[in-house]
C-alpha cells in the first residue's frame, strides 16, 4: 500500500463502532475522498484530527479501493462553530454545497480554498447570512456558472438604470426585459455592487464587504436560489433556522 500525504478538511464523520469512524475529506489535491479511521475514537490526537470542521495534514494508506488513516496533524479547527446553532447550521449548509461542487480534483482544491476562507470569516463572528450568500455566489462562479452581469443578459443593452436579476437568463436584465420575465427580482444598487464585488474578488476578499439588512436579504435570496438551480437540488438546512426564528417570534409576540 502506498503512503500519501495531503491537506484536507473533514466535512463528514460517521461513527462505525466504539473505536472506529469513517470520515469524508475534501482535499487540496486528490479530490473528495472517504477515509477509514480505525481506532480514531480512542486515540486522542486522531480523535481531534478526524472531527468535522477540522483542517489538517493527513497521512493516508491508499488501498486498491479505499483510503485509511495513518496519522494526522491539525492545522486549523473550526469545530468551535459547533457551539453556536446558527453558525453551525450555516457552516453545515456551506459544506453541503461545497461537497456537491466536488466534481474533479482541481475543482475540489479551489472549492476547498473558498470554503476555508468562508469558515474562517464565520469563525471570526462575521454576519453568517452574508458569508453563506457570498460563498454560494462565488461557488457558482468557481464551478463555471458565473451570472451575466456586464449588460442585460437578454437584450444586451449596457444602459441598466434599474436592474433585475433573471433566473431564466442567469444574470442581470433591464427594466424593459423584466416586463416579460415574471420571475425576475429587482436588484438595488447595493445588492448589485455586492454581487459584482464577490465575482471580482478572490481568497478572503470575497467576504470583505458589508450590506444593509434589506440589501442582504435580497442578495441572499438571489444567491441561494441561483446556486440551488445550478446544482438542481433543494437545500433544506437554512429552512430549519427560519422555522426556529418564526417560533421565537411567535413566542415573543404572545
Ligand atoms: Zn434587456
Amino acid at each position: 500500500m502506498a503512503l500519501i500525504r495531503t491537506k484536507g478538511l473533514v466535512i463528514k464523520e460517521v461513527y462505525v463502532d466504539d473505536a472506529d469512524k469513517i470520515i469524508t475529506l475534501m482535499t487540496e489535491d486528490i479530490g473528495k475522498i472517504s477515509v477509514s479511521a480505525r481506532g480514531a475514537r480512542k486515540n486522542g490526537r486522531q480523535a481531534y484530527g478526524t472531527q468535522i470542521l477540522t483542517y489538517g495534514q493527513y497521512i493516508l494508506y491508499k488501498g486498491r479501493n479505499s483510503y485509511s488513516l495513518n496519522g494526522c496533524d491539525i492545522l486549523t479547527s473550526f469545530f468551535d462553530l459547533a457551539n453556536d446553532l446558527e453558525r453551525f447550521t450555516y457552516a453545515a449548509h456551506m459544506m453541503e454545497l461545497a461537497s456537491d461542487a466536488c466534481t474533479d480534483d482541481q475543482t475540489t482544491g479551489r472549492v476547498l480554498n473558498l470554503l476555508l476562507h468562508g469558515l474562517n470569516a464565520l469563525n471570526k463572528g462575521r454576519e453568517p447570512m452574508l458569508i453563506s450568500s457570498a460563498f454560494s455566489m462565488k461557488l457558482a462562479q468557481v464551478c463555471g456558472y458565473p451570472p451575466h452581469v456586464t449588460s442585460c443578459a437578454n437584450c444586451h443593452t449596457k444602459e441598466l438604470e434599474t436592474i433585475y436579476f433573471s433566473f431564466k437568463k442567469c444574470g442581470f436584465i433591464c427594466e424593459v426585459c423584466a416586463k416579460n420575465d415574471g420571475d425576475a427580482l429587482p436588484v438595488t444598487i447595493g445588492t448589485a455592487k455586492a454581487i459584482l464585488h464577490v465575482l471580482c474578488s478572490d481568497q478572503a476578499g470575497v467576504f470583505s464587504f458589508n450590506l444593509s439588512s434589506e440589501n442582504l436579504e435580497r442578495f441572499s435570496d438571489i444567491s441561494n436560489r441561483y446556486i440551488a438551480e445550478r446544482f438542481d437540488k433543494r437545500y433544506e438546512k437554512l429552512n430549519y433556522l427560519k422555522e426556529i426564528r418564526q417560533v421565537s417570534y411567535h413566542l415573543g409576540g404572545e
